[in-house]
């Protein structure tokens, strides 16, 4: 059994070519029809993720996966109140759930800690004379989050401060506060010199008062894959919005959103996907699960639509 699947790996070396540097550059994933003898529940949740419509309005308390292959047919019932701490139940609680500070919050805890001495030492260093200096609300969940997207007032679908590797500072004097002011530049130098990344650096959306752990959504990814799982369910609207600030010559204000996509496409490239409806009839077969995954017939079905089995694959522009 060992043999068959380092035979199964070393044969997956062999199909899948070395990616190119403009492959990756463009991070253009499609998805490519393919058999396969056998597919994960991890690997499921990853497709529900891309083709599930579920809204922040709508969080079902349990998900349950069905799926035939080679090993056999089997079925796997995940709900919130008996996830164990295991890798899956991160993935599973990611399309339960939308808290994803709590979720994350033991791959994250070092990282977290680490912004939090980030942000006392901000503080004890940027203390001007005559102004008062204090955090506002630190973290959001996700809900609150794409409220802020849909009113206008934030960019991105997922923030690092949903994973509380961000703050904003709040700047007051005479007890009023500041919007805007050099004195919010004078806190950012300070930020930037103990090794924060500062909010007014941000190309085309500047935000003087914001400060996080890291460079963006991207590194976050490069340094916990895992991650890439939250971000993947906007690949298409960050797809969207690259595309249209390349038509309007605006890219350089979106080299985050290129970032982003890139590592999208390095967690995910030659990794199982669902592609466009399957035309033909499905195989008939009786289930009754949401999800259900027939791998022989290559189809898998996803709250009602059926899409062929297939792999993430790096196009190069066209
Ligand atoms: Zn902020």
């Amino acid at each position: 059994m060992v043999r068959f699947f380092l035979l199964a790996f070393a044969c997956m070396g062999l199909w899948f070519p070395a990616i190119s540097q403009a492959e990756l550059d463009s991070a253009r994933l499609i998805c490519g029809p393919q058999m396969y003898q056998q597919i994960s529940f991890e690997e499921l949740l990853w497709i529900i993720r891309h083709k599930s419509r579920q809204s922040t309005d709508f969080s079902p308390p349990e998900l349950r996966i069905e799926k035939l292959d080679n090993s056999g047919r089997s079925q796997k019932t995940f709900s919130l109140d008996t996830l164990q701490k295991t890798r899956e139940a991160h993935f599973v609680n990611g399309l339960l759930g939308f808290d994803l500070n709590q979720n994350w919050k033991g791959l994250l805890d070092v990282e977290v800690q680490q912004f939090s001495r980030l942000k006392d030492s901000l503080l004890a260093k940027f203390h001007p004379k005559a102004y008062r200096v204090r955090y506002l609300q630190e973290e959001r969940d996700l809900a609150k989050q794409l409220r802020l997207v849909a009113a206008g007032r934030s960019k991105t679908a997922i923030s690092l401060h949903n994973f509380d590797l961000a703050a904003d500072v709040g700047i007051y004097r005479k007890r009023r506060y500041l919007r805007r002011g050099m004195i919010y530049n004078k806190m950012g130098e300070i930020a930037k010199s103990i090794g924060m990344y500062w909010g007014g650096d941000f190309a085309g959306f500047p935000d003087l008062g914001h400060v996080q752990g890291l460079k963006n959504g991207a590194e976050l990814i490069r340094k916990f894959p895992d991650i890439g799982f939250e971000y993947a369910r906007f690949m298409q609207v960050y797809r969207q919005n690259l595309d249209a600030a390349e038509s309007e010559q605006k890219e350089e204000n979106f080299q985050d959103t290129k970032d982003l996509l890139k590592e999208l496409a390095v967690i995910q490239v030659n990794k199982p996907c669902a592609c466009q409806y399957a035309i033909s009839i499905p195989t008939p077969i009786v289930w009754d699960t949401p999800f259900f995954a027939h791998v022989p017939a290559g189809w898998v079905f996803v709250e009602g639509y059926f899409y062929r089995l297939g792999t993430w694959q790096l196009a190069t522009k066209k």
